[in-house]
Parts: C-alpha cells; sequence; structure tokens
C-alpha cells in the first residue's frame, strides 16, 4: 500500500517539475517542490547556495541513513530556454500519444523525478542499510561555476562523499539500455595572438609577418597526433576553429594574427599539459605572442568494477538490453564530481534533449524509475 506522501509516480512528479519554469538561472520553485517532497519521506535537506548574495546559485543535498554503502543520485533542476514553435506548450507538460512534453523532462527533469520515485519505492518497501542521498544543483546548464563543483567541494569538506554517485542525464541515444557513460572527455579552448611588425608588402625586410609565424605554428599543432586512443576513449583531437587577421589592404603586413582552437582530450592527457605544449609551440615560432587558455573540464574515466557492473545488471534486467559503457559526448558535472567519486551517467533518451518539443515516451519514465530501484537493490542498499 502507497503511502500518500511517497512519490512512487515519476510521471507526477515529473509533471510538476515541468511546470516550473526553471530556465537557468530562474528556479521558480523546483528545489523547494523538491526538497518538500523528500523531507516528507525522511530526508535532511542541505540547502548549499553558492555564488553572489544578490542572485545565488541554488543547490540542495539530501541524504537518508548513514554509513556504507553510501549511494548519491546527482542531477539538475535547470533547463535550457524553450525558444520558439512548439506544438506543445513548453511547461504544460502535457501527455499525448503516450509521450510526454516539456522543456526538461529528457534533460534531466524526468531522470530525477525517477530517482525520487525509485528512492520512495524502495523506502516503502524494506529497511534502508547505509546512505542514500541526492545532490541537485540549479546551474549545470549555465556557467555551472556556483552549482556541482562546490557543492561536491562540501561534501568532501563534510565527510559526506558517497561511496558511488550516479548522474541521471539523458545517455541513452535512441531507446532506453543504449547506453552507460563511464567517463568523459576533456575540454580545453586556447585563443593565440602573435604580434608581428607592420609594414608594406613590398619591403617584408622591414616588416615581420605575424600570420606566416601563426600558420607555422598551427602547422606544428595540427601536425601532432595527440594519441591513439586508450581503452575506453577515442583519440583526442585538436580542431583549429578560427583564424582572424581582419586586414582590409592588399599591400599591408599586418601587426596582429590571432587563432583560437578547441582540443577534446582522452584519459592520456591533462589540461595542463596540453596547455604547457601549446605555449611552448607558439614560443618558439612566435616570440611576441600571448596564449590564453580555458580548460573547462579534465577527462576522467570511472573503471568498469562492482558498481558499474551493477548498473549494467540493472538495465539488462528491466530492459533485456546490455548497455553499452562509452565515453563520447560533451562534457557533463560528472567532471566535478570525479575529482570526489566515482561517478557512472545513466538517465532517459536524450534524442530530443535542447529541442523544440522535447518529450520522452511515458514508459521510459516506468522503466527508468525500475531501473534505479533494481540498481540500488544490486548495491547492497
Ligand atoms: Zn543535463
Amino acid at each position: 500500500m502507497s503511502s500518500p506522501s511517497f512519490p512512487t509516480d515519476p510521471v507526477a512528479l515529473a509533471q510538476d517539475l515541468i511546470r516550473c519554469q526553471s530556465v537557468t538561472p530562474a528556479d521558480d520553485g523546483a528545489q523547494a517542490l523538491l526538497a518538500s517532497v523528500l523531507e516528507k519521506m525522511g530526508f535532511e535537506v542541505t540547502h548549499l547556495p553558492f555564488g553572489p548574495e544578490d542572485a545565488p546559485t541554488p543547490n540542495f543535498y539530501a541524504r537518508i541513513g548513514t554509513g556504507s554503502p553510501s549511494l548519491c543520485f546527482a542531477g539538475h533542476t535547470d533547463v535550457v530556454p524553450p525558444g520558439e514553435g512548439w506544438a506543445h506548450d513548453p511547461f504544460s507538460a502535457e501527455i499525448h500519444d503516450g509521450r510526454l512534453y516539456g522543456r526538461g523532462i529528457a534533460d534531466m527533469k524526468g531522470g530525477v523525478a525517477c530517482s525520487v520515485a525509485a528512492i520512495a519505492r524502495f523506502l516503502e518497501s524494506r529497511p534502508l542499510k547505509g546512505t542514500i542521498s541526492l545532490l541537485i544543483t540549479g546551474d549545470e546548464e549555465g556557467p555551472a561555476h556556483f552549482g556541482t563543483k562546490p557543492v561536491i567541494e562540501w561534501l568532501a569538506a563534510h565527510g559526506e562523499v558517497p561511496d558511488f554517485c550516479l548522474l541521471g542525464e539523458p545517455t541513452n541515444p535512441a531507446a532506453l539500455g543504449d547506453t552507460i557513460k563511464i567517463g568523459r572527455r576533456g575540454s580545453m579552448n586556447a585563443e593565440i595572438t602573435v604580434r608581428g611588425v607592420q609594414g608594406h608588402v613590398a619591403y617584408p625586410h622591414l616588416a615581420d609577418n605575424p600570420i606566416h609565424r601563426l600558420l607555422a605554428a598551427l602547422t606544428e599543432l595540427t601536425g601532432r597526433c595527440l594519441d591513439e586512443g586508450t581503452e575506453w576513449f577515442s583519440p583526442s583531437s585538436l580542431q583549429v576553429t578560427s583564424v582572424d587577421v581582419g586586414n582590409p589592404a592588399t599591400n599591408v603586413i599586418p601587426a596582429d594574427a590571432r587563432a583560437r582552437l578547441n582540443i577534446r582530450f582522452n584519459d592520456s592527457h591533462t589540461g595542463a599539459g596540453l596547455a604547457d605544449w601549446i605555449r611552448d609551440v607558439v614560443s618558439r615560432h612566435a616570440p611576441d605572442s600571448d596564449v590564453k587558455i580555458a580548460i573547462s573540464g579534465e577527462a576522467f574515466l570511472t573503471q568498469p568494477g562492482p558498481a558499474v557492473n551493477c548498473l549494467e545488471q540493472a538495465v539488462q534486467d528491466v530492459t533485456g538490453r546490455r548497455p553499452k559503457l562509452d565515453t563520447g559526448g560533451g562534457t557533463s558535472d560528472a567532471r566535478f564530481i570525479s575529482q570526489h567519486c566515482a561517478v557512472a551517467e545513466f538517465g532517459l533518451v536524450g534524442a530530443t534533449m535542447h529541442k523544440r518539443d522535447e518529450h520522452v515516451d511515458v514508459s521510459t519514465l516506468e522503466d527508468l524509475t525500475r531501473i534505479y530501484l533494481t540498481f540500488m537493490e544490486r548495491f547492497g542498499l
């Protein structure tokens, strides 16, 4: 018999969350709604706002139980703007033909709702051994400076780091059961400015052409094979994204030249190591130059072990399919969590995430709830 205060239905909870218009950085009551649901289930909720005092990022940590095993479900309640042209209102959470429509249903309010519903079913049906927690941020789709990163650091400072963290991002490209992510590539951007000496093209000995120096540096950078890939990662890739001079004259050697590049790198590199390499190459070809580096995330890998195995098995139990273990795609907040504990990602189907008419099949919400519940059982809670 279901207790009325226990939200065992992921569909109703997902609909309530969609109706909060929490377009980054707004929250519109999404976290208060979740926090009150969790408090009724017996969770102790700690609100952890970080960032500017006049507009802090809402985050919270909710915990029930103590000791090991300790499992944390991580997620975000913010969504990207809906954009124009929806056939179904992006914040009404309508169901048509077995599909639930709404901004954030795939990415990732649906995943959050399934984790809460799975926990509710778990707590109703047996005593808890160990700890279950949730780490929820309101800034994943924005700059992410004041979200999961300071929250996981707060957990570390307070001795609350879980044994394992499951992030419910929509990892499945086409069907539930496709893919578990066990790592992500790192990403960095470099902006290179080379200064030369401006002059007349007919008198090159009186000038110093910064374009030639920049091209030589870019040729060396793009000519290196960074690696051949590793066991779980594809080869790292450097892509020049822009070369800018903006010189309107045909008879002037310009004073400076700029380029930008991005590297998606695997676990055989660090952002700092690649930054040193870029600076060294550029300075050899162009002593008078600047290199600005921004590392958005390091590569990380959770080596498949017992916890990932429990998750694979849970997916297979419910869907009948063996998920692929994968490290592709962009970055996620798992890059922050991985600095402190093992993390894997599994959620809904992401085919429509960030798109117009974002939706999931209603049946996948029930299936994902059952996968999370089975995972908790196999994890030994
Ligand atoms: Zn997301």
